[in-house]
């Protein structure tokens, strides 16, 4: 029943409202079995949404030269790092995929070549969020890779081919980190934010409120704040999907707004 809204992506409009889209800061894997403030913020915004006929998430932890969807019907849990307890390595989350929803973003992106991937599934940029929102894992999800050939202007354009999905039930999920320094992280201060993390993560919640993308897009020329921010854009990008698919006039929200370990802001957006 779940993806009857999705069998009309190829005709007109179904009855079906246009969904939210979220960018969700992940942080750090432990999120996906701790009860905490973001978890507790993930369980709460996907009470406040309509429920989806299905999920395409663009996480940070899958790159690829080229652009491809997951196009299995049932994706394996990856547990894509290293170093933390069993009971992580023993979570699965068994959410059936989509090749129908595969197959139609691949039909909608007209500007590049999208190819149907048999060998991905969800890694923890996905599942360890999802694990929250949905957690009886009933709704089908399909992973979106980030090309690594691609600048941010060119993903931000790309995201835009993908509006169409949320007429018919999609939920787009961009899961990263706005800000995201790994090689900053303040072990003594888990609670805390450097100032130039703070100075980013402010200047990026008055752009994305002001609806200036042009500068979220040209990030590199943002000072030094943000070059800190984001030494490496695979964080960054899934929130360049996000904001690519706003239409005019939508509102935009910010929940999880918190900077944890020095260098990595949990800070979530809501559009729509
Ligand atoms: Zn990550």
């Amino acid at each position: 029943m779940k993806l009857n809204a999705l069998s009309t992506l190829t005709g007109p409009p179904g009855p079906t409202e246009r969904m939210p889209l979220l960018f969700l800061g992940h942080g750090s894997p432990m999120n996906a079995i701790e009860d905490n403030e973001f978890s507790r913020g993930w369980q709460a915004i996907a009470r406040s949404i309509p429920e989806p006929a299905a999920i395409l998430c663009i996480s940070a932890h899958w790159e690829t030269r080229g652009t491809f969807v997951t196009a299995v019907e049932k994706p394996r849990t990856i547990h894509d790092f290293r170093g933390f307890p069993r009971e992580l390595f023993d979570v699965q989350y068994p959410a059936p995929g989509s090749p129908d929803l595969a197959g139609k973003t691949k039909a909608i992106i007209t500007g590049t070549e999208v190819g149907l991937d048999q060998t991905w599934g969800l890694d923890h940029g996905c599942w360890s969020v999802l694990r929250h929102l949905f957690p009886a894992a009933d709704v089908p999800v399909v992973q979106m890779s980030i090309d690594s050939g691609r600048d941010a202007q060119s993903h931000y354009e790309l995201a835009r081919e993908l509006a169409a999905l949320r007429e018919r039930g999609v939920l787009i999920v961009g899961s990263g980190n706005m800000v995201h320094n790994l090689g900053m992280i303040d072990w003594e201060n888990p609670q805390g934010a450097f100032d130039w993390a703070a100075e980013a993560g402010a200047l990026l919640k008055q752009l994305i409120s002001e609806g200036d993308h042009g500068r979220i897009v040209r990030y590199d020329a943002l000072g030094p704040a943000m070059r800190l921010a984001v030494p490496t854009p695979e964080h960054y990008i899934p929130l360049l999907y996000v904001l690519g698919l706003k239409a005019a006039g939508e509102s935009v929200s910010f929940f999880n707004d918190r900077t944890v370990m020095g260098s990595i802001s949990m800070t979530s957006v809501r559009v729509g």
